[in-house]
């Protein structure tokens, strides 16, 4: 299956590296989290090698549906009950941190990419999961508090 960004995507050849070089940092894996890593680490004074044995984020990041959510499924009731609201309180302010460092960097380097925020949903087509959504709720509230 083909992807939207990647068909959008020109300049995705880089040289091989073929001998040794000096770096302060050697990334491995150019996809989401070894981009931001090394754009962070190389903004922060570092030199920054980052390598990859397949071409620039063609792997799982350049196949996703580019939405970035806190909101994943119904996990905050599980993290909860099996971790404690500490840790579930961190787990959310840790993604919702997350988005808006996105959001920054794409205002700071000026990125042309639609990015916008919209209303999350979790719904299911199952009359008995309702109950199940509506207790995800209450507890995702009871972390906002
Ligand atoms: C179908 C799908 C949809 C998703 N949708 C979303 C979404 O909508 N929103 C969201 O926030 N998240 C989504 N996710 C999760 C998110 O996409 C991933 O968590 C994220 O892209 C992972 O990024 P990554 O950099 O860790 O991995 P990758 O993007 O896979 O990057 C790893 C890189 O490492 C390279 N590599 C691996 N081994 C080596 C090696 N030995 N030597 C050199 N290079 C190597 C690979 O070539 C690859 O480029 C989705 C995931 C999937 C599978």
């Amino acid at each position: 299956m083909s992807s939207l960004w990647l068909d959008d995507v020109k300049n995705n050849n880089y040289d091989s590296l073929c001998k040794d070089i000096e770096t302060d940092i050697c990334i491995i894996g150019a996809g989401i989290l070894g981009l931001t890593c090394g754009y962070y680490l190389s903004n922060n004074g570092m030199k920054v090698t980052i390598i990859d044995k397949n071409e620039i984020s063609t792997k799982t990041t350049g196949h996703t549906t580019a939405k970035i959510t806190s909101q994943h499924g119904l996990i905050y009731k599980y993290l909860i009950d099996s971790q404690g609201k500490s840790l579930a309180k961190q787990y959310l302010d840790a993604n919702e941190e997350a988005i808006q460092n996105i959001k920054n960097v794409i205002d700071k380097e000026n990125i042309n990419c639609d990015f916008e925020f919209q209303d999350s949903y979790v719904y299911t087509t199952d009359k008995n999961e309702v109950e199940k959504i509506k207790i995800e709720n209450d507890a995702v509230n009871s972390l906002r508090l």
